[in-house]
């Protein structure tokens, strides 16, 4: 999926005025420059590896999977429609760890999904990566 230069953001960030972000100024900074902007924190991370699944970005996915964790290879659900992102808590667990919970919904084969997580997230040599997450 291509998006727009200024389309909102996938991950659905607001301002405090309640207008959306444009992808360039939101995820895109991470998802697009991996190799030279580091999402700066955990939610950060959450919020573009989400833009990166509604994008089947799999290489930055993979990038920012923890090593530990990390599959060989991303299936993409063929057909599938995200609906969006909730962020619902963000919080440090210790000097270089970090845990997120949200909420991501999306359309596929004519069902409803409900993807309810909170993830672990370690941060090493100054890069955030996805660990894992127990799902509710
Ligand atoms: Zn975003």
């Amino acid at each position: 999926m291509d998006l727009q230069p200024r389309a909102a953001c996938p991950c659905g960030r607001t301002t405090a005025k309640g207008k959306a972000v444009a992808y360039t100024d939101c995820c895109g900074r991470f998802v697009e420059h991996f190799d030279t902007t580091p999402a700066p924190d955990a939610e950060h991370l959450m919020r573009s590896r989400y833009s990166a699944f509604v994008l089947e970005n799999a290489a930055y996915l993979l990038a920012t999977w923890h090593s530990s964790q990390r599959p060989a290879a991303l299936d993409f659900e063929a057909g599938a429609k995200w609906l969006g992102l909730q962020v619902k808590d963000f919080k440090t667990t210790g000097a270089s760890t970090a845990e997120v919970e949200f909420v991501a919904r999306f359309r596929a084969a004519g069902r409803a999904v409900r993807l309810h997580e909170r993830s672990r997230f370690v941060c090493e040599a100054n890069r955030w990566f996805y660990v894992d997450g127990d799902q509710f």
